[in-house]
């Protein structure tokens, strides 16, 4: 979800153009993007990493990314002073947003004070079930994977969505993603409603496989199409709770994963090591990385990632690829709006400039046009 600017961003231009083959200046003179555009393009500075601040957690969930490959077998650091340490380097060498995650970081609420006095900007990937302190003032996303029967199967605990919501209902810092998994579409409307009721915010996120993993939360064509159909259905219901655009929707739930939609920028598939794969990095709980295996959700199968955390760098860092019509830039724009309110505590979602999903494809058909480009891209 790094934002880069490599280049400078055009300047927005006066008035718009009705000609039939608009260039990015003319895109950029319709009144409603040139606004979309200005506001977002204010968080270009931020540059992401991401740490497992423990390799403990408090429930067993089916086809957690976490406990595959070998980062679950890291030795936790758990001395303050070593973290404080390294997140002080990783603000010198020009980190300013933070993802915090795990196992689960709820368990160690000091390791996470300490690195907010550092890096002020970030997010928390918990699934909710012990309180953050307020003193740790980042966005925090809250894991619901559907209704309390659902979750004492696949998650093992109990009462998951009441506790979940007794512990985060009315905090600003709350957003409760919702993630949709092949066995869960039918009772996904009673559990945005029930969220909704109880002021949440929600977004959505979708199962995606760890390497090697074919088990029933796996997606298929059929639950793609399905779920991209209750998305755009619960954003229709719930605009004021659901922090999500029909773009999003309809990237997340392509046939075609974000990788080979958009090109991952991680530095698992960015060998280059251009924008985010030069910058990011994914530190273990022995405050260890490694490259080849960093980026947001590791052992996480790259032909089946559809993560909300992987889209939110692969499709905003693609700008250049959304730019062949003003409704392409709109429903860009709109990914951005969302992820920006998602993940950065105080940015408030604006009304969804596109109402109707644009095709990702034709993000993919741009991207040879984009190559010959060299000015714009953002990571
Ligand atoms: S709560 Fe998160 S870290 Fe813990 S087992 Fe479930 S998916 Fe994994
Ligand atoms: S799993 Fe997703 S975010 Fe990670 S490298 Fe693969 S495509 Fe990128």
């Amino acid at each position: 979800m790094d934002l880069e600017v490599r280049a400078a961003a055009p300047a927005i231009p006066a008035r718009p153009t009705t000609a039939a083959s608009q260039t990015f200046a003319d895109i950029l003179r319709y009144p409603d993007i040139a606004e979309r555009f200005r506001q977002v393009r204010r968080y270009f500075f931020l540059r992401e990493s991401t740490y497992d601040m423990t390799s403990r957690c408090n429930v067993r969930c089916d086809g957690c990314y976490y406990y595959e490959g070998d980062k679950q077998n890291a030795q936790d650091n758990v001395d303050v002073e070593a973290w404080r340490k390294l997140f002080r380097e990783e603000k010198a060498r020009g980190i300013t947003f933070v993802v915090l995650a795990g196992a689960e970081p709820a368990l160690v609420p000091a390791l996470l004070e300490t690195c907010f006095a550092e890096i002020p900007l970030g997010a928390i990937a918990s699934n909710g079930l012990v309180r953050i302190p307020e003193s740790v003032g980042y966005r925090i996303h809250i894991s619901v994977w559907g209704n309390d029967a659902t979750s004492e199967r696949v998650r093992k605990a109990k009462r998951m969505l009441e506790r979940q919501m007794d512990a985060y209902a009315g905090d600003p810092r709350a957003v409760f993603v919702y993630t949709f998994t092949r066995e869960n579409l039918a009772e996904t409307p009673a559990v945005i409603e029930t969220l909704a009721k109880r002021g949440c915010k929600v977004t959505f996120n979708m199962f995606s496989s760890t390497v090697g993993y074919h088990g029933p939360l796996a997606h298929t064509a059929e639950s793609l199409a399905e779920t991209r159909r209750i998305m755009l259905r619960m954003l229709a219901e719930f605009p004021e709770q659901i922090l999500f655009s029909p773009y999003s929707a309809a990237a997340h739930t392509d046939t075609l994963s974000l990788h080979d939609l958009f090109s991952c920028p991680y530095p698992r598939q960015n060998a280059g090591q251009f924008g985010l794969g030069r910058s990011f990095r994914q530190y273990r709980s022995d405050l260890t990385w490694i490259r080849e295996a960093s980026c947001c959700v590791p052992d996480t199968d790259c032909a089946d990632c559809r993560h909300y955390a992987a889209g939110s760098a692969i499709v905003t860092s693609r700008m250049n690829r959304h730019i062949t019509s003003p409704d392409q830039f709109r429903g860009w724009l709109d990914y951005v709006d969302t992820y920006l309110a998602v993940w950065i505590q105080g940015y408030a979602k604006n009304p969804n400039l596109g109402t109707v999903p644009v095709a990702p494809s034709l993000a993919l058909q741009a991207a040879s046009a984009v190559a010959a480009q060299p000015q714009g891209e953002i990571r």
